[in-house]
């Protein structure tokens, strides 16, 4: 199977980098709902907004945007 960013071959949805940016995202979006009420999408949307999300974690939020799941 491949990445669904990448044409890199796929650990699971994604590939290594991909797959360990989505954790990344995942895990921090816990943290921001335990702070402050964010739904899934205006958090995605802050992370693309934001000029230090770095690219591998821009390219998976684009992706969930798009495919509006998590
Ligand atoms: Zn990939």
């Amino acid at each position: 199977m491949k990445c669904r960013i990448c044409n890199r071959e796929a650990v699971e949805k994604y590939c290594e980098l991909h797959e360990k940016a989505y954790r990344s995202i995942v895990q921090k979006y816990d943290d921001w709902k335990r702070a402050i009420d964010i739904s899934w999408k205006e958090y995605l949307n802050e992370i693309l907004k934001n000029p230090y999300t770095g690219s591998w974690a821009k390219e998976v939020a684009e992706r969930l945007m798009k495919d509006g799941d998590r």
